[in-house]
């Protein structure tokens, strides 16, 4: 599939890049490697993401050089369009919105992908879309410099969630070792994304705390975020620190999940596991999709109405156990 995609990579004069929306670090990394790889490669490039960028990532400078928004999609015509890192198509926004003119290629690496594109490659066995994007540019002999190494890494350290996660594997030890070899300094991604937190996120993090409760003897535990707990410390939605990751990491948790208010009565739900159980497959019954052990929807029912509804699916498969 690869090469497929790179015949017609070759094929194209203009290519259009796009992500998926409440864009992480995968999404920005694989977007910006890609477009500015295909520009090395001599291709007229655009980096599409059809949202706002959280604070803790517009610090890469390569996300104000490579990525755009929605209304430069629409002036920049393209005979081709890669998605990256998105499992379906209301994913990447009003992109969708161009698929009907032009041929779409899917390169992601999440199991419940829809396939929505003309050419779909998607392997679920890549922790990254990233490591993906690292062989499509391979095989067109990009040459790599510190700059998109940088950039390329930035998804591989970002989605094994710093090398720690189950999906990291020796290929992505190999990857990442190939980019720092090439220049990759992952001491800037770390600073940027793990060592430079606001105050205001560890004061929010004290409320949601307040806020969270436990079901099947402490091994589910969820908690939310709404619109009135951020204004108080003027957080804005789109930056709604991932407090999914420390609900997790408590002690005999198997199941976190955290219910956050991203506008009015409308809430992005996060879900992640820890050994066992696939959060991918109740994201995907809601209407979202990820991986099995991180995943998410979104829905605009009653955060009551919610909870319960989340809950008695995560009860139902710990009953089934
Ligand atoms: P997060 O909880 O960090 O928003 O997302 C965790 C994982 O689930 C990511 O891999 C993300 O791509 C996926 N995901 C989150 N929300 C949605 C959604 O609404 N739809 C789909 N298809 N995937 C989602
Ligand atoms: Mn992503
Ligand atoms: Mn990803």
């Amino acid at each position: 599939m690869r090469d497929k995609i790179i015949e017609e990579i070759k094929k194209a004069d203009t290519i259009m890049i796009a992500g998926h929306i409440m864009p992480d670090g995968d999404d920005i990394s694989s977007v910006s490697s890609l477009t500015y790889g295909l520009t090395m490669y001599g291709k007229k490039t655009v980096g599409i993401i059809d949202d706002e960028i959280p604070e803790y990532l517009e610090e890469f400078k390569f996300v104000k050089k490579y990525i755009r928004d929605f209304d430069c999609a629409k002036k920049n015509p393209s005979d081709l369009i890669i998605i990256v890192d998105a499992s379906s198509p209301d994913r990447v926004g009003r992109v969708q919105e161009l698929f009907e003119y032009r041929r779409v290629i899917v390169i992601d690496h999440h199991a419940t992908n829809t396939n929505f594109g003309n050419i779909n490659w998607i392997d679920p066995s890549y922790a990254s879309t990233a490591q993906m994007v690292k062989e499509v540019l391979e095989g067109l002999d990009v040459k790599y410099n510190s700059e998109l190494a940088t950039m390329n890494l930035t998804g591989i350290a970002t989605d094994t969630g710093f090398f720690r996660y189950s999906n990291t594997d020796q290929k992505v030890f190999r990857d990442a070792a190939d980019l720092i070899e090439k220049g990759a300094e992952l001491s800037k991604i770390t600073n940027s994304v793990l060592e430079n937190k606001p105050i205001e996120n560890l004061l929010l993090l004290k409320d949601v705390i307040d806020e969270m409760e436990f079901y099947n003897d402490n091994k589910i535990v969820i908690s939310h975020v709404k619109l009135d707990m951020i204004e108080k410390y003027n957080i804005l939605p789109k930056d709604i620190p991932p407090f999914v990751g420390d609900l997790r990491s408590l002690k005999g948790v198997e199941v976190a999940v955290m219910f956050n208010e991203h506008e009015k009565g409308v809430f992005h739900v996060s879900m992640r596991s820890k050994e066992w159980f696939d959060v991918s497959k109740i994201a995907f019954e809601m209407g979202g999709g990820g991986h099995p052990r991180a995943a998410g929807f979104s829905s605009d029912k009653p955060l009551e109405e919610l909870k319960n509804i989340t809950l008695l699916k995560i009860k139902e498969v710990f009953e089934k156990k």
